[in-house]
């Protein structure tokens, strides 16, 4: 059985030879996170944090949120951060304290029924199919008024995408499918994306069809890379943000011998101290 997530997926659509480095041969990144990915960890951590407190019935001030965002980006900063855009870092800290000012301002005083944050979800495709889904939903939240679940994401991205993305977005259906089977009382389940960089809320649902040829797509995507035996570089702009291009032999550079060699001996290769590079890059 493998288990997969909406990353290991989405990373083996982008690009094939960054999936097998990353998630077959596991090497090392040679990188520190991006800075946007340190960004959205802070974010969310600050988050996660003031609603834990919210669920049991405090509300923290809005400079006690400050404080832990500020806590966690000094406690998880590292010297080798990626930074590929020319902008001092003390502006993408300033952006944080925004999102988090914004959406304080704005939800305040958080009554939508939070039941869980960092919630983790199995999703069971199809009976017998060997291989399991596993994520976590940055808050679960009960909606009184509508009598359904929501799913609540928190995005740190500078773009706001198409409508038609949401509409089709892979990852909340997902879970959407993994709290539908745990709680099993047919309720609703909405979908909410926050684009903190826009203070903007964005909401959809999905039909059980639509569920079906979700569930149905997702084991032929797993399938297909249960097969794959060749795996290919895919070069573009996303590279620049990829762990992996120092050992990219689209870019001309080979994986550390050492590596290769304990690929081939079938030892594993030594953990990497930074598995979120890209985890919130698009969050
Ligand atoms: S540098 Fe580009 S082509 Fe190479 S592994 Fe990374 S994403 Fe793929």
């Amino acid at each position: 059985m493998t288990i997969y997530s909406h990353s290991r997926l989405s990373a083996f659509e982008q690009c094939k030879y960054r999936y097998k480095l990353k998630y077959l041969d596991k090497i090392p990144s040679p990188v520190g996170k991006s800075v946007e990915a340190h960004l959205g960890e802070c974010v969310h951590d600050a988050l996660e944090w003031f609603y834990k407190k919210v669920i049991l019935g405090e509300i923290p001030e809005l400079d006690e949120v400050i404080k832990k965002y500020s806590l966690s980006w000094q406690e998880k900063e590292t010297d080798d951060m990626l930074i590929v855009k020319e902008i001092p870092k003390q502006n993408y800290f300033d952006k944080g304290v925004k999102f988090l000012i914004d959406y304080y301002f704005k939800h305040k005083p958080f009554d939508d029924g939070t039941l869980e944050t960092e919630k983790k979800i199995w999703v069971n495709l199809e009976e017998n199919f060997p291989h399991k889904i596993i994520g976590y939903v940055d808050r679960l939240a009960y909606n009184k008024e509508k009598d359904a679940y929501e799913i609540h994401d928190y995005k740190t991205a500078n773009t706001l995408p198409e409508k038609s993305k949401f509409e089709n977005d892979r990852q909340l259906a997902l879970y959407s499918i993994g709290i539908k089977d745990k709680y099993k009382d047919n309720k609703p389940v909405i979908l909410i994306w926050h684009y903190l960089n826009y203070n903007m809320k964005i909401s959809s649902t999905r039909t059980e069809d639509e569920l079906q040829k979700l569930k149905k797509d997702t084991i032929k995507l797993i399938n297909e890379i249960e097969e794959t035996k060749e795996f290919a570089t895919n070069k573009s702009v996303l590279c620049n943000w990829c762990e992996y291009k120092q050992y990219c032999k689209a870019w001309g550079n080979s994986v550390p011998l050492e590596y290769q060699r304990n690929i081939k001996t079938g030892v594993e290769n030594p953990k990497s101290s930074s598995p979120t590079i890209s985890k919130y890059l698009n969050d």
